[in-house]
């Protein structure tokens, strides 16, 4: 066998990120007639990803703690502070992303990205224009990774290319309601009975670096925002210690209502005058509600940037 090829997502690892690595590996070991493609997750999964995998039939994809010194493809992220450890010693030689570009690299590689609602799509249409065919599990898979990065197609994110995909994939899948089957994944994903402040603040959450700070901004998209609200206390105490501790200017954690459409803030900062300025909302202990804000992509690290990042 050739040298293997990790494909990976990012740090904290949503469905999207693992779902794309899989569904890509796959797709690169069918056209090229080989199996050194293999998926790979940057940390451990959530809950919905592990009721899909299940789900579907499919075996969690390998847990690298570091890519150092291996050759990988990245999936869903390019920034390097959102990267596996060790990015810094991988050869990365492929991107496949939905986000904003920002990666730096000496050489010359081949980059997708496409400003569509997730890198899933991008894939389910590479295999579409390679005429490579998706079976019932993989469309389901992947359908329910684009259902979730589009909060069910009510994100902004959310484009036609993406609605079309959704369609295809939901016949392929044998899905006839696929608005109730993303509800059934959102709500395994809502339940946080479970965990604790850690690894709810962590579930779905992203570094990035502005003006030479680093900023975390964790999102829980949810069907029941109340649950949280007896735990925000607790929240922001976990909060301020990874202020401290991991040296962030400021961590951020918004709790998108999907029934809604609207978020809850909570901020620890070293700056609240400029997180205000970003949010466009003051906060009243620490936290605002902000109708119409689900995406962190969209309608809030670009705001974020636009403040920070000089
Ligand atoms: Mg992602
Ligand atoms: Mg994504
Ligand atoms: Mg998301």
């Amino acid at each position: 066998m050739q040298d293997k090829i990790y494909v990976i997502g990012h740090k904290s690892p949503d469905l999207d990120s693992m779902v794309a690595a899989i569904a890509y590996a796959y797709l690169k070991n069918s056209l090229e007639n080989t199996n050194r493609y293999i998926p790979a997750v940057a940390g451990e999964i959530n809950k919905e990803s592990k009721f899909v995998l299940e789900k579907c039939g499919f075996k969690m994809p390998k847990k690298l703690d570091s890519i150092a010194g291996e050759t990988v493809i990245l999936v869903d992220h390019n920034e390097a502070s959102q990267s596996a450890t060790g990015i810094e010693k991988a050869k990365v030689i492929e991107i496949l992303d939905h986000h904003k570009l920002d990666f730096k690299n000496s050489d010359p590689i081949a980059v997708t990205i496409k400003p569509w609602g997730a890198s899933c799509t991008i894939v389910a249409d590479l295999y579409m224009n390679n005429t490579v065919a998706i079976d019932k599990n993989l469309a389901t898979l992947m359908l329910s990774a684009i259902l979730v990065d589009t909060v069910i197609t009510k994100s902004p994110t959310c484009t036609e290319v993406d609605r079309e995909i959704i369609d295809l994939l939901a016949n392929l899948s044998g899905i006839d309601d696929w608005e109730q089957f993303g509800m059934e994944i959102f709500k395994v994903r809502s339940d946080i009975s479970d965990l604790n402040e850690t690894e709810i603040i962590k579930s779905d959450f992203k570094d990035f670096v502005l003006g030479n700070k680093k900023f975390g901004i964790g999102q829980v998209e949810t069907a029941d925002l109340s649950q949280f609200e007896i735990r925000e206390d607790a929240l922001l105490i976990e909060m301020d210690k990874m202020l401290e501790t991991d040296n962030y200017h400021s961590v951020v954690l918004f709790l998108t209502d999907i029934i809604n459409l609207g978020s809850k803030f909570l901020v620890a900062s070293k700056d609240v005058a400029k997180i205000e300025q970003a949010l466009g909302a003051k906060l009243e202990d620490r936290r605002v509600y902000i109708e119409g804000v689900v995406s962190r992509k969209k309608q809030v690290t670009p705001k974020f940037s636009e403040v920070f990042d000089k």
